[in-house]
């Protein structure tokens, strides 16, 4: 039985091969899900310069969005920096993380974050992964991150912490495998930001604009809740039900925030 279940596969993919024609995807590569709207892919890009408009992203980072014809694919940028990611830099992968056709580009180590959030969460449509600065230091501190203004509602779910030593022991933090980006998943289990210690977060979304959203203003409540703590004296959080209501009225505006960021950020040059 274990000599058929370990050679089914190779046998497939010879056969795979052999009915190839030239210039077809790589041997075993998962078939594409199709051509989507220009539209979501411009969507996309203006989501990476977005998020490195408002330091979220820097060189790093990098945000996908899921397949709309198939949950089983997503689009995620070749491994470049966000802010000079264009249309053309997009790759669509299966849950795995496999490429659907490589041709030679190098990938972010980390797209195995999206995958399996994607297989973990079928309502989640959009995932940011950063290492936005004000969020970090909430990561390592046992200061929670907690919602205090109606802005960051959202974070009144609850803000998991995924630590990579549970899940791989000794590591350098990147979650480069899949067994990682299911520990992740987990740690996020239904909530829309996880942190990552010694690393920096996550943010998901059920469409790109909620999940940059999101991602903004964690980054702004992070700098906002540093300040209140400086200032002394108690802070009054929301409550939880104010969280809830805050964010369900903003789910309905965002659309004005977005209109703006992306006007701006196609509109500049790239640098
Ligand atoms: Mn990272």
């Amino acid at each position: 039985m274990a000599y058929f279940l370990h050679r089914a596969p190779s046998l497939l993919l010879y056969a795979t091969r052999a009915s190839m024609a030239p210039g077809s995807p790589a041997l075993g590569a998962p078939a594409s899900a199709g051509p989507v709207d220009p539209a979501l892919i411009e969507d996309l890009v203006a989501a990476n310069r977005i998020l490195a408009d408002q330091g979220v992203v820097d060189g790093y980072g990098h945000v996908s969005v899921r397949h709309p014809k198939n949950p089983e694919r997503y689009f995620l940028s070749r491994s470049l920096a966000p802010e000079l990611v264009t249309a053309a830099d997009i790759m669509e992968y299966d849950l795995d993380s496999n490429p659907v056709d490589r041709r030679g580009r190098t990938m972010y180590l980390e797209r195995f974050i999206h995958g399996e959030i994607y297989k973990a969460r079928p309502e989640i449509n959009a995932i940011v992964h950063s290492h936005s600065p004000a969020v970090v230091p909430f990561g390592v501190s046992n200061v929670p991150l907690r919602p205090l203004y109606h802005m960051s509602g959202f974070l009144s779910e609850g803000v998991p912490l995924f630590e990579i030593r549970d899940a791989g022991g000794m590591t350098d933090l990147l979650v480069r495998n899949p067994e990682l980006g299911r520990a992740l998943a987990q740690s996020l289990a239904d909530k829309p930001v996880a942190l990552m210690r010694g690393h920096g977060n996550v943010v998901v979304g059920s469409t790109i604009p909620l999940a940059v959203y999101r991602a903004v203003y964690t980054e702004v409540n992070a700098r906002l809740q540093v300040q209140a703590i400086m200032l002394g004296g108690s802070i009054t959080y929301l409550e939880p039900e104010e969280g809830r209501l805050a964010a369900a009225n903003i789910a309905a505006t965002i659309g004005r925030p977005w209109e703006l960021w992306k006007r701006k950020a196609l509109a500049r040059e790239k640098p």
